[in-house]
């Protein structure tokens, strides 16, 4: 029989740490709800990974978002929110308590839920890609990019974090080619702006990836111009480096038994609240949001959740 004396009971439970989990963090704990936030594989989220952050309200001059997040953590330990390592494995959301495993083997039992997970880059689903990743192939330029000073390398993406990536590679690299399958970018006018004035970048436009190259990790890229034509050409490049910014998939596996999700895995709420298909759960920031996925729209929705979890809380008592 198991022994309940090894189950921690919490109140609430925010799982995730970006924007949405911290925000909703400060909530539930001015709110008295004790919460505990568990952080996940990459405590504070996307956003630790991301360049200069100008457009979240209140920083006239920019901050980075390893400042921002480690900020956001601070203010939810001021009013007691117990944030921790750990990765919730497995859940039951049938139960109630809702009955949660952090990394496989501690036992939770939670009264609320919060999903915060967020999402996670994409990749093109190249053997080669596989072959080389951490040699050569990588989805953060940030994290990443200081390896490829003075190198050439392509970002492949024709969205905003592209463009952010590719710009950000100009800084510290020879070249960068931005390699995009359609014939227009898809990235904000001002992204755009800001890589069409970048003199080291070049972009590849209607060209898709075929494979990587190279001996002692990436190489070289072949590509395809005009892919899918009557006139389809092989293009060979020259690079160190193959940064991948093709979108995200939604953190919502271990939760998707139980909470309705959309094809792409991003969880359901109903139009404008955190409520899922489950009372008593709630979802915020990037894992329920396909559409505007920014660091204050996460963060307004994680404030949401802890206001809900809160009224449900009190119904329930
Ligand atoms: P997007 O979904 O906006 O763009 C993905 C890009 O990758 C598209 O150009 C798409 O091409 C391309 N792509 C997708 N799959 C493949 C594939 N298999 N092969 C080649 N190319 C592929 O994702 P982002 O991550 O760029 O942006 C997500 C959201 O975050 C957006 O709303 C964006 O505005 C926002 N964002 C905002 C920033 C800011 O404001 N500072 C910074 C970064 C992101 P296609 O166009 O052909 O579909």
């Amino acid at each position: 029989m198991k022994n309940k004396e090894n189950i921690e009971r919490v109140k609430c439970l925010i799982i995730g740490s970006g924007p949405a989990g911290y925000t909703a963090g400060i909530y539930a704990s001015r709110a008295n709800l004790n919460p505990v936030v568990y952080e996940g594989l990459q405590p504070g989220g996307q956003l630790t990974t991301t360049t200069e952050i100008d457009n979240f309200p209140g920083y006239p001059e920019g901050v980075t978002g390893n400042v921002m997040m480690g900020e956001l953590k601070k203010q939810a330990e001021r009013f007691g929110c117990d944030c921790r390592w750990g990765i919730v494995t497995e859940v039951n959301l049938h139960e109630r308590p809702f009955k949660l495993k952090v990394d496989g083997n501690k036992e939770i039992e939670a009264d609320s839920v919060i999903i915060a997970t967020g999402a996670t880059a994409k990749y093109l689903g190249l053997e080669s890609e596989e072959k080389y990743r951490g040699s050569g192939v990588s989805a953060c330029a940030t994290c990443d990019g200081f390896f490829y000073r003075g190198k050439d390398v392509a970002v492949v993406g024709g969205g905003d974090t592209a463009c952010e990536e590719a710009s950000y590679l100009a800084g510290l690299c020879n070249k960068v080619y931005l390699i995009v399958r359609k014939d227009f970018l898809r990235a904000s006018k001002a992204m755009q702006e800001r890589v069409f004035k970048t003199a080291n970048i070049e972009i590849l436009f209607e060209h898709t990836t075929k494979e990587l190259t190279g001996e002692n990790g990436v190489e070289g890229c072949t590509l395809i111009k005009n892919a899918g034509t009557s006139s389809p050409e092989e293009v060979k490049i020259a690079i160190d480096g193959f940064f991948l910014a093709i979108g995200h998939h939604p953190n919502s596996d271990v939760f998707s038994d139980y909470v309705d999700t959309d094809e792409q895995g991003y969880i359901l709420t109903q139009a404008g609240t955190p409520m899922t298909n489950i009372k008593g759960v709630f979802a915020c920031g990037d894992v329920q949001d396909p559409n505007y996925r920014q660091a204050i729209t996460s963060a307004a929705s994680g404030c949401q959740a802890a206001i809900e979890a809160e009224r449900y809380l009190a119904e329930m008592n």
